[in-house]
């Protein structure tokens, strides 16, 4: 089976960045075969041929930073800060899932990435700590088509405490068995129908320190558990409110979340450091030395008020930074193409200079950027022969793009993600004319996933925040 695209406005995000206005990309099996100009280069053959006449063929976009059972609860934290959100919406949602609520969440958050011309997600887990939760949500992704990175969580209770005033989070196993069954776990599910690549998550940030979530032993493990086997350890780094728990924690240890980490020993390049925006700049100069990654994720950090990246610093660093939305709880949308804008945007604006991050730079943090940071960007980020072909081709014959004669601002600026026409992952067409192929039951995952997240809402005595209308003005 071989597929020809043909007449694209290729984005090939390349080593030299190519752009191909005319263009055309050749898909044989699960990979990218041949990429050229319609213009000047003689069109292979194929056995189908589609015409992208009008449209921007790139690499799929490639989210950061997820949690997909978020999709359940977009719009539940509105008006709280990261604290207040953490403490009185998040955990008791999350204590209140049950499998089944894990499993249609899958389903939604696989739909609404690929509708939006998102290939790859991470998705962070924080609370699949059992076989039967960990099925719950990779079969949906492999089903309805999507690859994923999971990071698998980690939890380790420290003794003493880190801190009392917080509830723990529960844990069944010792440090041992914990380390045992990620090791496990990890070399059961990687390479999983080619499309699931697993990594680890373990807390390090000061809100889960403080709620006990993770123990110093935990993290020197983890870094151990994740060199032996070539994996990527996410975390929640350097986001809070600068008032609360990021004072908090600096004043029980003396330092920032990254400083933490250089002192356990365990700063490493296995680290794809998500939100980072506290970071000092001994700490920047540290994550650079380690060659650990960054995800930024603007518009989760706007929505709850925490702060703003310092991706100018970072980027000056040489630190490699990728782009994700977190769970849609926290941000309300997984479009990829709004968080570039709103990337560019926030920098630019926060420094009062409109020069400083560009449209490109910001395709490159959502596609070979994060594709680096999760650790995958020999298989994808990047339209090049011999990388998988995960490729999404967005639609800018629409009204509010045109005139797309800069096409790719008008992607960044102008188009939404829901303007994807095709989606191909792994060589295979999973979107066309804006309509899911081969996942017929979309409307039905739509019904019960409102259905089951009403229900979670109301077990975890949540209603009344999804039924307030003017909220009172402070
Ligand atoms: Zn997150």
């Amino acid at each position: 089976m071989s597929i020809l695209l043909t007449h694209a406005y290729v984005v090939t995000v390349d080593t030299e960045r190519r752009v191909i206005p005319d263009g055309w990309i050749l898909i044989e099996g699960n990979l990218i075969t041949g990429i050229g100009s319609c213009a000047t280069d003689p069109l292979p053959t194929a056995s189908e041929v589609i015409d992208l006449k009008g449209m921007l063929a790139m690499p799929g976009l490639i989210n950061g930073h997820n949690h997909h059972w978020g999709s359940l609860f977009k719009n539940t934290g509105e008006g709280l800060l990261l604290e207040d959100w953490l403490d009185q919406v998040t955990i008791p949602l999350l204590m209140t899932l049950t499998n089944e609520d894990l499993r249609i969440a899958a389903y939604l958050g696989a739909i609404e990435q690929i509708k939006t011309g998102t290939t790859c997600s991470l998705n962070h887990l924080v609370n699949v700590n059992d076989d039967a939760s960990l099925a719950a949500i990779i079969e949906p992704a492999v089903e309805v088509g999507v690859r994923q990175v999971v990071g698998k969580e980690m939890r380790h209770t420290p003794s003493p405490p880190f801190s009392t005033k917080y509830p723990a989070f529960p844990n069944s196993r010792s440090l041992e068995d914990e380390v045992a069954y990620a090791d496990e776990v990890v070399g059961r599910w990687d390479g999983h129908a080619g499309r699931i690549h697993m990594g680890l998550a373990i807390e390090t940030g000061a809100n889960w320190m403080l709620h006990n979530a993770t123990s110093d032993e935990l993290i020197i493990e983890g870094v151990r558990l994740a060199q032996k086997r070539g994996l990527k350890i996410t975390n929640h780094c350097a986001a809070g409110t600068p008032w609360l728990s990021v004072r908090e924690f600096e004043a029980m240890t003396g330092g920032g979340d990254v400083d933490y980490l250089v002192r356990l020993g365990a700063l490493t390049n296995n680290w794809t450091l998500a939100h980072s925006l506290h970071l000092k700049g001994r700490e920047i100069d540290a994550v650079a030395r380690a060659g650990a990654t960054v995800i930024t994720n603007p518009v989760s950090n706007a929505y709850s008020c925490d702060g703003i990246a310092p991706v100018k610093e970072m980027l000056k660093a040489g630190i490699v930074i990728g782009l994700g939305t977190d769970g849609t709880y926290v941000n309300c949308s997984p479009d990829m193409v709004e968080q570039m804008k709103f990337a560019v945007l926030i920098q630019n604006l926060t420094h009062l200079d409109p020069t400083l991050m560009t449209c490109e730079m910001a395709i490159e943090m959502a596609t070979i950027g994060s594709a680096t940071a999760l650790g995958i960007d020999h298989l994808v980020g990047s339209l090049e022969v011999g990388k998988r072909a995960d490729i999404a081709v967005f639609d800018l014959d629409t009204a509010h793009s045109t005139v797309a004669n800069r096409q790719i601002a008008a992607l960044v600026f102008s188009a939404h993600g829901t303007d994807v026409d095709t989606v191909l992952i792994d060589g295979q067409i999973r979107l066309r004319g804006g309509e899911l192929v081969g996942f017929e039951s979309e409307k039905a995952v739509f019904a019960e996933a409102t259905e089951r997240a009403t229900a979670a809402i109301d077990r975890a005595g949540l209603t009344s925040r999804v039924f307030q209308h003017w909220r009172p003005r402070a």
